[in-house]
């Protein structure tokens, strides 16, 4: 019985997907958004469910970054929600739970470069100095190594 209602709801999935081609994109795009010129919604999803929340002037701010720079910014850790912040050992109050914090690298840029340009643009905000990226956050003025 279980069987036949699997085949059953295969079948039906098999249809649907014959009869309206456009489910199987509906959704493809999903976050496929440009929040700045050099920076999409999806970067800065949660990694490990795809939900998002984003401080604009955060994104704005790390766009004036990349364009002085000159260079790419990848966004190692946008959002977190509270599980995978836990998950990879965030702090309690974590800024990357409320969409203002973005770990970032610079591939093309010395990592003194990247620092120099978050004092500048994120002078009020919060900077964590790490060996092998950069945090900023639109947060309050904070600075720590990790
Ligand atoms: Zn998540
Ligand atoms: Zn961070």
């Amino acid at each position: 019985m279980q069987n036949k209602l699997k085949d059953l709801a295969q079948k039906l999935a098999d249809l649907a997907a014959e009869y309206t081609p456009h489910i199987q994109t509906l959704g493809k795009g999903i976050n496929d958004v440009n929040l700045a010129p050099n920076f999409k919604l999806r970067e800065f999803e949660c990694k490990h469910c795809g939900t998002v929340k984003i401080d604009p002037e955060l994104v704005r701010r790390l766009q004036v970054m990349r364009d002085e720079i000159g260079k790419p910014i990848i966004i190692n850790s946008g959002y977190r929600c509270p599980e995978h912040n836990r998950a990879v050992g965030g702090a309690a109050g974590s800024q990357h739970l409320y969409g203002t914090a973005a770990d970032i690298v610079c591939p093309g840029a010395s990592i003194q470069q990247v620092r120099q340009a978050a004092e500048k643009h994120f002078k009020n905000g919060g900077i964590g100095r790490y060996n092998t990226y950069t945090h900023v956050d639109t947060g309050p003025k904070r600075r720590w190594t990790g």
